[in-house]
This record gives C-alpha cells, sequence and structure tokens, in this order.
C-alpha cells in the first residue's frame, strides 16, 4: 500500500482534492462561506426548511420538553414520544403500513439492505446508486451485482439468471448526481414477475415529488402492497435530521430486530424529531413550495438550452450541467464562484470519469431573480 502522503499528492495531481469550506450562516439560498456572500445552489434544502422558523420553533419546544440528547438506543430507553408520533405520521404520509426512524440515510441503507440479506441471496442494484446503498450490497452476506443505469432489459436479464431466492432490486428514485427517475413502475411489475423484492432510496424525492410531497411513490402511484419498500430522508428536503424505511408492519417488526444500525445506536434527539414533525406539516400543506420549485426548473431548464450547455434528462431539483474534465468543471465552479454565485464541481469518483459537472440544485427558496442572476452568468461560461 503507498504511503498517506503520497496517496495525497495523487489525489492532487488528478485534480481530486477535497477540501472542507466552514459556513457561517444558516442553511439556504442566500449564505456565508467562509465568510463571503453567495448565491448558493449547491444544498439539498430543496423546500428551503431547513432555516423556516416554525421548524426552528419545533426544536426548541423539543428540547424545553425533553432536553438535548436521546441518552439510549430505541430498544433501551431512547424511543421517545416525538420519535413514535414521527414514524406514524411518515408510514401515513408514504402510504405505507408503519415506519422506522434511523440516524442517517446511510445507516437505514445499511440497516435494511444487511436485514433483508442473508448468504446465499442476491442484491442487484443500479450502477449509479448512492454510494450508502452500494456499501450496503457490498458488505452484505448476499451476492451483489450491478445492472446497467436505469436498463430494465439488464435487469430483467439479471433477474432471469438468477439462480437465488427472492433477490433484493435496489434503486436511486430520484439519481443523485444526474437527477433523472427510476423506472419503478416497470421495475414493480419486474419485481412481481420474478418474485424478487424492491427497495427505493428516495432522499431526494420525498417532499419534492408527487401532489402532498409524498415522494416518488406517489407520484408514480406505486401504493399496493408495500412495493417499493421505501427509505427516505429527513435532512434534505425535511430541513431536518434523520431517516426512515417505511414498509408493511412485518418488515418493519423484522428491521426492530436485525437492522444492526438502528439497534446498535443512540436515537435521534426528540427535538429532531420534533423538527421533522413540523417540516411533514409544512409539506404537506404548502404545495405552493412545489409548485414554485417545478417552475424554477422548468425555467432554469430553458435557460440552459438556450445557451446551448448540456443538461442532463432530469425533471427534479438536480440540474447537472455536463462539462467532462475535471479541471473545466472546477474552472466553471471558480468562475461562478468570483462573481458570487456558488455551484459545486462534481469529479470522480462521485461521478463515473469524463463526466464531470455543475451540479445545480435548485430550491423552493430561490427566487425568479435568483435563477436569472445564474443564467446571467452561465452566459459567460458558455
Ligand atoms: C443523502 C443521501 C443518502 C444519505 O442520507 P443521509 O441522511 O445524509 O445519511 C442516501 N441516499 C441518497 C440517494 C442520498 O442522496
Amino acid at each position: 500500500m503507498k504511503s498517506i502522503a503520497l496517496s495525497l499528492q495523487h489525489c492532487h495531481n488528478q485534480n481530486r482534492y477535497r477540501r472542507r469550506e466552514v459556513m457561517n450562516s444558516p442553511q439556504g439560498v442566500h449564505v456565508l462561506l467562509e465568510n463571503t456572500p453567495y448565491l448558493s445552489f449547491c444544498s439539498n434544502d430543496y423546500l428551503g426548511l431547513a432555516n423556516d422558523e416554525r421548524v426552528k420553533n419545533a426544536l426548541i419546544e423539543g428540547v424545553s420538553q425533553y432536553g438535548v440528547g436521546s441518552g439510549a438506543a430505541h430498544l433501551i430507553t431512547g424511543h421517545f414520544e416525538p420519535h413514535h408520533q414521527l414514524e406514524q405520521a411518515l408510514a401515513k404520509h408514504t402510504g405505507r403500513s408503519r415506519a422506522l426512524l434511523f440516524s442517517t440515510g446511510y445507516m437505514a441503507n445499511l440497516g435494511v439492505i444487511d436485514a433483508l440479506s442473508s448468504r446465499g441471496g442476491l442484491v442487484l442494484e443500479d450502477r449509479l446508486n448512492h454510494a450508502s446503498l452500494i456499501d450496503a450490497g457490498l458488505s452484505s452476506r448476499a451476492d451483489f451485482k450491478r445492472y446497467k443505469h436505469t436498463d430494465l432489459y439488464d435487469l430483467e436479464t439479471q433477474l432471469k439468471n438468477a439462480t437465488q431466492d427472492s433477490p433484493l432490486i435496489v434503486t436511486d428514485g430520484v439519481f443523485s448526481m444526474d437527477g433523472d427517475i427510476a423506472p419503478l413502475n416497470e421495475m414493480s411489475v419486474l419485481a412481481e414477475k420474478y418474485g424478487a423484492r424492491l427497495l427505493v432510496d428516495d432522499a431526494h424525492g420525498l417532499g419534492v415529488l408527487g401532489a402532498s410531497g409524498g415522494g416518488v411513490c406517489e407520484m408514480l402511484n406505486l401504493n399496493e402492497n408495500d412495493k417499493p419498500i421505501i427509505m427516505g430522508t429527513l435532512g434534505k428536503a425535511f430541513g431536518s435530521f434523520g431517516a426512515f424505511i417505511a414498509g408493511s408492519g412485518e418488515l418493519i417488526e423484522w428491521l426492530i430486530q436485525r437492522a444492526r444500525t438502528y439497534v446498535f445506536t443512540t436515537a435521534l434527539p426528540p427535538a429532531v424529531a420534533m423538527a421533522s414533525l413540523a417540516s411533514l406539516k409544512i409539506i404537506q400543506t404548502e404545495p405552493q413550495r412545489r409548485e414554485h420549485l417545478q417552475f424554477l426548473i422548468k425555467k432554469f431548464r430553458e435557460g440552459v438550452s438556450e445557451l446551448g450547455l448540456e443538461l442532463m434528462s432530469s425533471q427534479t431539483p438536480i440540474q447537472p450541467i455536463v462539462v467532462g474534465d475535471e479541471k473545466q468543471a472546477l474552472a466553471w465552479s471558480e468562475a461562478l464562484r468570483k462573481n458570487g454565485v456558488l455551484v459545486k464541481a462534481i469529479r470522480p469518483p462521485t461521478v463515473p470519469e469524463g463526466t464531470s459537472r455543475l451540479r445545480v440544485t435548485l430550491s423552493a427558496g430561490h427566487s425568479i431573480e435568483d435563477v436569472d442572476k445564474l443564467l446571467h452568468e452561465l452566459r459567460k461560461l458558455a
């Protein structure tokens, strides 16, 4: 193995070295990064709830009622009333029988895939799935295979050839670096046909897609038979923190027994669950946030195609502009930044070689003028 110093140097040479920068303001559209003001297009706060007064007040109220730390895992004495209420509300919101809270989406994915796979089983994943799903597949005891991105033919071929019982198909609902949506209706049919199970990671769809923000399954009308099982996160459109799995009562009972990332970790602070409950209420009662967001997405796409830049086929707030090489992506990001606009360059290994991009994410917090400003700055680069 190379020394750490050499490996770091290698990152540098490939233009892949990553640095953290310090935020000095709340998350949102107008931020202070390293004490400099920017118009930001790089958070996952799709509905502008991370700094919402009502969500903040719910957290503060939660702290005065329950203190800060949960002090134990859910199975000991860490399962508080707000956790319980949030689980029931999330089950209802996603049209599933039950839901189970996890501390993060990463842990939810590791936990559910581990609990649903065993030696001699098969986990089938989309090639472009989120890293946490890939890690979960790799560390499960089952055989792990990938199919081509959203390729139903490849998926069916692998299902046909599988010798294992009830494979677990796993996909992002909205792909985090491309913004496109998995063909879940067709995948559901394939799962049924081959006796497979289906898990969808809806980190980027929940709150954003579907008439009431129920996510990709609501949008595609997939509310029958708990197919697919849903993983949702609370740190993105919810503007809070945490994650959950939603599915049948039996599934949730099994996860409580077997999901190691559920059993062996401290429960979220109950106040955070109260903040998530407040977000959920806003998500359900303020569809105008989703409507405004959809309007901005349309406006942005029209503007970018007029500039002759390459967009991906995305109808979600994730709108990557493909640049190609790492250096160019970094140079563009840097040029925008000089003019007060924050858009991050995404490079390998997060995305495949040769597809470095500017990952623009839109939020209901953006105004029409904000999107105009971004288009104006992009015009200078194009
Ligand atoms: C962000 C994300 C996760 C991880 O969720 P956290 O709560 O941030 O750990 C999982 N899957 C996808 C697709 C994501 O975008």
